[in-house]
């Protein structure tokens, strides 16, 4: 016999049918001369009833002894039964142990700190299982938007030579007799592939030794990168939503069960997958923190609190722009109009989420590239190669980042992004 999905036994169609599952033990109770097992595989859950005036009594002792998470195969009828999870149940006749599992040292109403530590058991909650599958709709969806729209996917080093921009937060390697870092960003390197291939998109891991510890940085994530050649700052931000939308519909779309599961209110959601996305200024942020009255001036960069605040005007995602250049990077191009502001955009999740993208358009000029490095402190040797993409040929391009942690924390309605990866590394832990 072949086995069957629990999802695909999950209808009407089914009752009545012999099938056999197989999967792990997710709940054990014997009630009265009945065991009921509630069994999980990737699809789904579903409870099983083992009769002892049903089945052979080897069946029953061996089902009575099951423990949690222990991997079985069970072959029985399909029934209906409103009282089960899901409506349907499995009438077993037969049952056979894979692998024993005896006292699963995960029980429910552990901390935090010990799930962590057993994140390798842990991760087959339910709660994990759901956020994987938007996960990983999340970069289907992503990867669908690239291709349809004509940008190539290449793919930059994660290895990097100099201790560019963002000393404090590189990782060092040893690189035979060197040094090394571990890239924060490929966007440097997706700038030099825009003079063959135009429109470039990458998804890399990202190494930042963030030294504090919040809800929203990991060490390690992953990086979907957008460059391209002939954008400016307005073009780059109509793809930023888009690409956004798109990956939103589609989740929507095929993880209606997951988002339940998770209990997420999907309003917002929902609003989020029209575009355009509100547009205000950094001058207009400011002005709207100082109104809610919070300290801030002018020129300051705006945290994580104050973000959180400004979501609050905000029932879809929407976009700062024009930030003052002493706090963004060197290479975005600064205003022709106002040159203290940077032609820089930064694309927020509401609901107190905060950051999602970062982007800009990029500085396409040598003279006033180089004078950046130098007011940065930098020395313009380690740019020679990114200089030169601006002796030779250059062209007005811009790019943007988005985090595809916070993206899905966001999605899934997560309290922190350590719940976003399967294996999250920050300031403090690296396990397994
Ligand atoms: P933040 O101000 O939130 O620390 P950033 O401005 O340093 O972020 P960028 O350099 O603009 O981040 O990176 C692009 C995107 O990568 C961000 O918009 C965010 O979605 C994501 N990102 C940045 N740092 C982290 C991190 N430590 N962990 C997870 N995602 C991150
Ligand atoms: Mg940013």
């Amino acid at each position: 016999m072949v086995f069957m999905s629990i999802a695909q036994v999950m209808n009407d169609d089914m009752i009545g049918e012999e099938v056999e599952l197989r999967g792990w033990v997710y709940r054990h109770r014997v009630i009265g001369g009945k065991v009921f097992v509630v069994l999980r595989d990737s699809t789904g859950i579903i409870q099983c009833v083992i009769d002892s005036s049903k089945v052979s009594p080897q069946v029953y002792d061996t089902a009575v002894n099951l423990g949690i998470e222990s991997s079985i195969a069970v072959k029985g009828i399909v029934r209906k039964e409103p009282r089960a999870p899901g409506g349907y149940e499995l009438h077993v006749k037969d049952l056979r142990v894979y692998g024993i599992s005896r006292d699963f040292p995960i029980k429910g109403g552990e901390g935090i700190e010990y799930l962590l530590d057993n994140r390798h058991l842990w991760i087959r909650s339910r709660k994990l299982t759901n956020v994987m599958k938007i996960k990983h709709t999340v970069l289907k969806a992503g990867r669908e938007w690239l291709l349809e729209n004509g940008w190539w996917e290449v793919t930059p080093p994660i290895l990097t030579a100099s201790a560019c921009e963002g000393g404090a937060t590189l990782f060092e390697v040893k690189y035979f007799d060197k040094k090394a870092y571990l890239s924060q960003s490929a966007q440097l390197y997706l700038e030099v592939l825009i003079y063959s291939l135009e429109k470039v998109w990458s998804l890399t891991p990202s190494f930042r030794a963030e030294q504090s510890r919040t809800r929203r940085h990991l060490a390690e994530y992953w990086h979907l990168e957008l460059e391209a050649a002939w954008y400016n700052m307005y073009d780059i931000m109509n793809v930023a939503e888009e690409l956004t939308a798109y990956i939103i519909k589609r989740v929507l779309e095929e993880n209606e069960r997951e988002l339940k599961l998770l209990n997420r209110d999907t309003s917002i959601l929902e609003k989020s997958t029209k575009t355009p996305y509100p547009r205000i200024t950094y001058d207009e942020a400011i002005d709207r923190l100082k109104k809610k009255g919070l300290a801030i001036s002018w020129g300051e960069d705006l945290g994580a609190d104050e973000e959180r605040v400004l979501t609050q005007d905000f029932e879809t995602p929407f976009f700062i722009t024009h930030f003052p250049k002493e706090i963004k990077s060197f290479y975005m191009k600064t205003d022709p109009k106002r040159p203290e502001v940077v032609l820089g955009f930064d694309l927020l999740a509401p609901e107190g989420y905060g950051e999602i993208i970062g982007g800009s358009e990029r500085e396409d000029n040598y003279d006033k590239l180089y004078q950046r490095i130098l007011d940065e402190g930098y020395d313009p040797s380690d740019y020679k190669w990114y200089l030169d993409l601006r002796k030779y040929g250059s062209v007005p391009h811009s790019g943007f980042g988005l985090g595809i942690e916070r993206l899905v924390m966001w999605i899934a309605g997560l309290d922190h992004i350590r719940d976003a990866i399967p294996f999250p590394r920050y300031r403090g832990r690296i396990y397994p």
